[in-house]
This record gives C-alpha cells, structure tokens and sequence, in this order.
C-alpha cells in the first residue's frame, strides 16, 4: 500500500471522527478489497467525545496493539454501577465454590437459565453430586439420568472426567489457575475464564455468545464472527476491557447485559448502560454479529422398532460419540420396516440435522447386539435421549 496513504488511514483510524470524502471513499475500497477487515467508526452523538481506538481496525498490513482502549474505565463503571442496580441473583453468585459454578457453566453452555433453573436441573444436579468426590464415584447412568431432558451429554461427562482429575490429579482442589483448570478435561477456555473469575476473582477474561454480540457491537465489527481471527480479537477486546480490580462482577455483568440488554433480536440500546461508548448504538445494532453462512439442514429419515414381550420393550444402547449410553427404541433399516405397522411419527432437530422418526409396532423378536428387554418400571430410570423419552410416553400413554 502507498505509505502516505497508509498513514492517513492509521491516522483515520487513531483518532479522527469526522472523515473527509476521499478518506471515506479509500476506506470502502480497502474493506471491499479486505485490506481492511473491520470497519472504522464514523461518527455518532454518542462517541463525541471519545476517539475512535485503533484497535476497531485490523489493517493487515499493521501490526496493531488492542491495549490502551481510551474509554475503557468509562465502559467499565458505567457496567459495574449498572450491575450493582440490576443484577440478578443466581445461586451460583451467592457460592465462591469452584466446583458449583464449574457446574453451573457446563449446564448454561447450550441451556438457557430459565431452563436450568425453572425446571430444576442445577438444584437437582447439585442434590445428587454435591462435590466432586460423589461426583467421580456416580455411575454413568445416574449421571446421564440426572442430566437427561439437558442434551449435549458429553457436558455431562466431562464434569465427571473433570472431577476425577480434580480428585486424582489435584488431591481433591481445584487448580486454581487458568492454566491449571485449562488441563482438566473437557474445560476450555471460556469455561476456565468463569470459573477463574467467579470462584477467586482472578483477572480472567471470557468470551462466550453474549459477551462476543455486545463486543462486535461495540466495535462495529462486521467481520463473521466465527472466523478464527475474529475470534481471537473478541478475546483480545475481553482482556483489554477486563477489570483488574473486580474482575468476578465485571464479568458476571458483562454476561448479564449481553442476556439481558445486548439481546440478539432487539437491543435495548435506548437504557443500555454502556451506550456512550457503543459504535452500534440504535436500529441497526441487531445487524451484528454477522456470522458465515448457515450450515444447510440436513433431512435424515429413521426408522424404529416398538416391540413389547411379556410386559417388557425392546430398547438399543447407543455406543456412538454424542448419544453414548443412552438408551433408545431400536432402528432398523426402512426395507426391514416396511411392511410393519407405523403408530407414530415426529420430527426433531439436532444440531443442522432435521430427523423424522417413524415408529413401527413390531413382534416379539430376538435382541441384536446392544439391545436388551426392559421392563416398563424400569424405563424411568434409564437415561434416554429426548425425542425418544417423548415417543415413548406417547406411546405408553396415549391419553397423557
Ligand atoms: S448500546 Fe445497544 S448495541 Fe450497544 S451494547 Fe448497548 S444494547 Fe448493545
């Protein structure tokens, strides 16, 4: 790039609010050519009087600091005095237990909180496994039981891994570092930052979906927000923005005003309390984040068998990666099918799948690998995956 005019962008990009036409016009060409790949704020009422920061940019051929945020102590007051007036109270802010909040964040990860809460899922968690030497000594089935209706069940699995590591690796503490908690399993970065924070207070940053909407907003970051670049920098701006003196309820409203104010559909920018300083500020902030295009949906088709014997069901044990251990009716393929009855059909989504399950009465028939009789008292007890846990009440009780 012309070194002059590389200059006036980083010119541009430091400080300058009000933007002359050409610099404007050299700037839609940079982005449209992805020299540039975050746009620059222009200016709006609300950053009057504050300078545009260069980390917004991300010129690529600079190499640019992401310190030194000039309305970072701004952000971080009007944050925490807003959080003081509104935050919410969830058990696992009244705990500085490490081990509860490790908890509370694998269940939030794909969970909202009025699931986890409303319908009892950490209370009845905790009441089973409250440390993690019950936790390392439970069956895989009561765990998988106690987490059913919750999904994604390796979350629930990795809590156990982690506990035993904890017991094994760690004489029964938690490590109390990032580092360290980074080295159990199933616990990454985003979960380390929380549990780091709200455990011990430690100045940990975290990103995780609300915190990463509230920052491309503030940034105007139009980049999608699921390029590895892109995430890296979400990470740089939450250890910029960190607050070194209380970094458990800075971050606690970080999250909060993400779910509450920073909402993906309609953002409250009118009483947000960090509007001042947000580059999204108004009716397009819901524009952001951009993501890459979705994935398309892939239509799978099964096919079940609903075979009784003597007051007992034919039911298959999952052996696979995501539904390991869970118990299911048995698939067959649909030619060995189709000459049966069908009583029941539904539809579920998992992840981009979208699956329509037919359900066929069969007779009495030999068990094949992984499959086992159950006796009908004893289906309550067996962990099963949703969909399934809803055919099969269907099935049973027709009349609920
Ligand atoms: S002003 Fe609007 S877009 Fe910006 S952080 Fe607040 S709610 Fe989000």
């Amino acid at each position: 790039m012309d070194p002059e005019l590389e200059e006036r962008i980083n010119e541009a990009a430091l400080g300058m609010v009000l933007w002359g036409g050409e610099e404007k016009a050299v700037l839609e060409k940079l982005k449209s050519n992805g020299i540039i790949s975050a746009p620059a704020r222009t200016h709006s009422p609300g950053l009057s009087t504050f300078n545009v920061q260069r980390s917004t940019f991300d010129v690529n051929t600079s190499n640019v600091s992401h310190s030194g945020i000039p309305w970072a102590a701004t952000f971080r007051a009007a944050l925490l005095t807003w959080f003081q007036a509104e935050g919410r109270d969830y058990p696992w802010r009244r705990t500085e237990d490490p081990y509860a909040i490790l908890v509370s964040e694998m269940m939030l990860q794909q969970t909202q909180i009025a699931t986890v809460l409303g319908r009892g899922y950490y209370q009845r968690w905790m009441n089973a496994f409250p440390d993690v030497a019950v936790l390392a000594a439970a069956s895989e089935p009561d765990i998988l039981r106690v987490w059913e209706g919750l999904g994604y069940y390796s979350r629930a699995r990795n809590l156990q891994k982690a506990a035993r590591a904890v017991l094994t690796d760690h004489g029964g503490s938690f490590p109390r570092s990032v580092a360290g908690l980074l080295s159990l399993p199933g616990i990454g970065r985003y979960t380390a930052g929380a549990v780091a924070s709200f455990a011990w207070n430690l100045p940990a940053p975290l990103v995780d979906g609300n915190v990463a909407r509230v920052f491309t907003r503030l940034m105007a970051c139009d980049e999608p927000i699921d390029r590895p670049a892109v995430q890296q920098q979400l990470w740089d701006w939450a250890a910029a923005l960190l607050s070194p003196d209380e970094p458990r309820r800075y971050n606690s409203a970080l999250m909060e005003l993400g779910q509450r104010i920073c909402t993906p559909r309609s953002p409250a920018c009118l009483i947000c309390p960090v509007q001042s300083v947000c580059a999204s500020a108004g009716p397009s902030a819901a524009s952001r984040p951009k993501k890459s295009p979705a994935r398309a949906t892939v239509l799978v088709v099964e096919h079940a068998l609903f075979a009784r014997k003597e007051g007992k069901i034919l039911l298959h044990q999952e052996s696979g990666k995501r539904r390991q251990g869970l118990w299911k009716l048995p698939e067959r393929p649909a030619a060995e099918t189709s000459s049966l009855p069908e009583i029941l059909t539904m539809t579920y989504a998992i992840t981009h799948h979208r699956v329509t399950l037919h359900v066929h009465a069969a007779p009495a028939a030999d068990a094949r690998a992984g499959e086992s009789w159950h006796s009908l008292a004893d289906l309550a007890e067996l962990p099963m995956p949703g969909p399934y846990r809803k055919a099969l009440n269907q099935l049973l009780h027709p009349n609920g």
